[in-house]
């Protein structure tokens, strides 16, 4: 109940959106959530919200809400009842699997539903359907920062805690704008920066934190490595390197020195366009400071080389011995509310939880234990090798939890072929979209102010989310359908609510197996959590999680990205996101932030808009070797000349149309970030997508 009298009911919970993991008070009047205000002992918001997490809630009760499931007749989607539509998933399912073999069936779980809903759905398909072809959104953002903490340090996630960030004397921001899009986060680095923390931006744009830095690096997209290379020669070079840390703690230090030795500021001006005094600097300011933290996006992930760039980052925080102490923290700003949980929980093809590989014999016989049933010990297929089997015509059938791949993922054309030649796509989601287009069976689900569980946040602090309304008509929270659809095909999944999911995980991840939903309570847990109940803030403060303890420098040089400028598309393109929106925009366009920010708009520099015949304001064309799209432009001095950007947060604008095949090389992380383009005034006809605004 709530002291306030003009509401009914308040709900702690915990914020939806991004992975900062803002603990909020949901206020509702009967069944209807009519405000939400900070919770103000969050410990990652300590009483703040942004636009989205505080007014973008109307959505949950958008007059479109799936509110009953839709299943495909004669073309087209018409209401039916659940036993329908359960019907007809198991029977397409079985039949699927006895016709082609499990492998034919595939899953993607959300990055925005529970830690319980992801580990419900990876069972369902290790356990009844007898598959791993289980993937997530990460291999799309962030799996990249996995793949390179792992490879680094040990462990896939923040070595620390956003406390870290008033406690650095330095901090290095690398392709990311929090500002925008970890928007409490970025007016925490704000806050530290008017304190007297040395904000160091690096990104193609002048962000808004690059307002109140102490130095911005304007770098040309693709070039990171050859940044953070020449950095670590500096360091070396100028004796900036914390030996004693280097000698007790870390490993590979001769090939690392060996290869920067000719990385020379000069050479990193060539390949990036950064002043080679400013890099120079940056390194001064990094291996002078006592404390210092570097926190990093998709800017750094969302390339070819993504996965190594990580590497390249940890190399500056180990070389300097910034790790495991106050102030010294390696801090990915995870996308999705909850991208590191669903990852963590094992919704991947190659491991279970907390990374374990499925092909691992005492793991494999662990799950199989529990869960009753033989288990595969062959990786799954990722994402991108779900689409390709798809148009192959090897991959029947496809179950997407709250997850729009037809708006979010690249090459939008490819994803469309592959939804088109299955023969059975389910979508589970709160709303039609883009993917559901070609759906089958459409299955309406709870929202996450409708369904109780937890997320964890990019610090790897696990949070209590609780319904503070129920949820639409018949549609049911992601953990009971998949708790319908698992017995149904002969798995019961044996939970009375997601308490007890959580206990089945803490029982089966060591590094989960003493959190409870009573030890969470307000403040979470950071993993790795012991059996007593003691979490982690920081790790790393005494040995690293890789073998022998030590942690891991990384020797890798610097390779052009996937794409480059020509003179055919001589400008090159960058999407990224903006403050009102959130993500495809499903929830935020649904809401008054709409009014906020109605609509997509090109950034371009005002030289580039001269030398393209490009006005303010003007509809453009946007062309890659993989699509054309139009769009408004928009003069800023924000963009450096030869770039462009844009966000993906409105169907109509089709964004990812542009996007090519190219990703990162060790986890498939499509290269959103590098894209050459022309732009062009828009011609009349020319049959590009359009922009322009939805309301609901
Ligand atoms: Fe906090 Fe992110 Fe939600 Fe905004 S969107 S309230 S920053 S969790």
């Amino acid at each position: 109940m709530t002291a306030d009298a003009r509401f009914d009911v308040t709900t702690t919970t915990t914020c939806g959106y991004c992975g900062v993991g803002c603990r909020l008070e949901a206020h509702a009047v009967g069944d209807h959530i009519v405000a939400v205000s900070p919770a103000a002992d969050g410990p990652a918001n300590k009483g703040h919200t942004c636009v989205k997490g505080r007014f973008a809630h109307q959505f949950t009760r958008s007059r479109d809400r799936l509110t009953a499931p839709l299943v495909r007749e004669n073309g087209e989607l018409r209401l039916a009842s659940w036993d329908e539509a359960l019907d007809r998933i198991t029977f397409d399912l079985t039949r699927i699997k006895a016709e082609h073999g499990p492998d034919a069936i595939a899953g993607l779980a959300s990055a925005r539903a529970t830690n319980e809903d992801g580990w419900a759905m990876q069972r369902v398909f290790r356990a009844a359907i007898g598959t791993n072809n289980i993937d997530n959104c990460s291999r799309v953002c962030h799996s990249p920062t996995s793949y390179g903490l792992r490879k680094s340090v040990g462990l896939s996630g923040c070595s620390g805690s956003f406390d870290d960030i008033e406690q650095s004397e330095v901090l290095i921001v690398i392709g990311a704008n929090p500002t925008q899009a970890h928007p409490v986060v970025g007016a925490r680095m704000k806050q530290a920066a008017l304190n007297g923390t040395k904000i160091i931006t690096v990104d193609p744009r002048r962000t808004e934190l690059a307002d109140v830095g102490a130095l911005h690096c304007s770098l040309r997209p693709g070039t990171n490595a050859a940044f953070l290379n020449g950095i670590a020669h500096v360091l070396i070079r100028d004796g900036l390197v914390d030996e004693a840390f280097v000698r007790d703690r870390v490993e590979g230090f001769t090939a690392l020195a060996d290869l920067v030795q000719f990385v020379t500021p000069e050479v990193v001006e060539e390949i990036t366009g950064v002043p080679a005094a400013d890099l120079v600097q940056v390194a001064h300011l990094w291996g002078e400071a006592r404390t210092g933290s570097i926190a990093w996006g998709l800017g750094v992930t969302e390339q070819r080389y993504g996965s190594e760039c990580v590497q390249m980052i940890c190399n500056l925080a180990l070389l300097t011995g910034k790790i495991g102490r106050p102030g010294c923290t390696l801090m990915p700003l995870r996308g999705q509310n909850n991208v590191q949980g669903v990852s963590d929980i094992g919704a991947l093809p190659d491991c279970y939880s907390t990374y374990r590989p499925v092909g691992d014999e005492s793991v494999a016989t662990l799950f199989e234990a529990t869960w009753g049933v033989p288990l595969r010990r062959e990786r799954g297929l990722s994402l991108p090798e779900m689409l390709d089997a798809a148009i192959a015509g090897k991959l029947k059938a496809l179950w997407i939890c709250g997850y729009d791949i037809g708006q979010s993922d690249p090459d939008t054309a490819k994803v469309e072929a592959a939804l088109a030649n299955l023969e059975l796509l389910i979508v589970q989601d709160i709303f039609e979209n883009e993917t559901s287009r070609e759906a089958h069976v459409m299955l309406p689900a709870a929202s996450f102010l409708e369904k109780t569980g937890t997320f964890t946040n990019a610090e790897r602090r696990i949070q209590l989310v609780h319904a503070a309304a129920a949820p639409p008509g018949a549609a049911k929270t992601d953990l009971e359908i998949f708790q319908l659809v698992s017995a149904r095909l002969g798995h019961e999944l044996p939970w009375s609510g997601p308490e007890d999911v959580m206990l089945e995980i803490g029982a089966l991840t060591p590094k989960f197996a003493g959190v409870t939903y009573e030890r969470i309570g307000r403040g979470g847990l950071q993993w790795p959590v012991a059996p007593d109940g003691t979490d982690s803030p920081r790790l790393y403060e005494q040995s690293f999680a890789l073998p022998g303890g030590k942690a891991q420098l990384a020797a890798i040089p610097y390779k052009p990205p996937g794409d480059e400028a020509s003179e055919r598309y001589p400008l090159i393109l960058v999407t990224g996101r903006r403050l009102e929106h959130y993500n495809v925009g499903t929830m935020t366009r649904r809401t008054a932030n709409l009014e906020l920010l109605p609509g997509e708009w090109l950034e371009i520099h005002p030289d580039d808009a001269t030398a393209h015949g490009v006005a303010d304001g003007q509809q453009v064309e946007v062309e890659s070797r993989n699509g054309r799209i139009q769009v408004t432009a928009r003069l800023t001095e924000r963009i450096a000349p030869g770039h462009v950007f844009t966000a993906f947060h409105f169907p109509e604008t089709r964004t990812n149309l542009l996007i090519g095949q190219s990703a990162d090389i060790n986890t498939s992380c499509p290269e959103y970030k590098v894209v050459a383009v022309s732009v062009t005034p828009a011609r009349v006809g020319s049959g590009a997508a359009r922009t322009h605004a939805v309301v609901a």
